[in-house]
């Protein structure tokens, strides 16, 4: 269920890509902390609504479709 949308970019400029909600909130947290994904990782804001989902993953799915549960890295 991907769309195509435009998007800030690092340098200020803006490009298509095409998102699906879970990529759509990584790109948030991205531009949260100025594109650095180090920082995403480490978020001090567990209350931001989108802090579950800050990895690209959905943590509900977790060993859904052969994946380990647990290993969202
Ligand atoms: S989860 Fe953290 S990085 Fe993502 S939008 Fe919220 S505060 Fe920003």
């Amino acid at each position: 269920m991907a769309v195509a949308h435009k998007i800030r970019t690092k340098t200020g400029k803006t490009r298509k890509v095409s998102l699906t909600p879970l990529s759509a909130i990584r790109a948030f947290c991205l531009e949260c902390v100025c594109w650095s994904r180090g920082e995403v990782k480490k978020c001090t804001d567990p209350l931001c609504p989108l802090y579950p989902f800050r990895s690209g993953k959905n943590p509900s799915r977790a060993g859904i479709g052969g994946k380990i549960k647990g290993n969202l890295s």
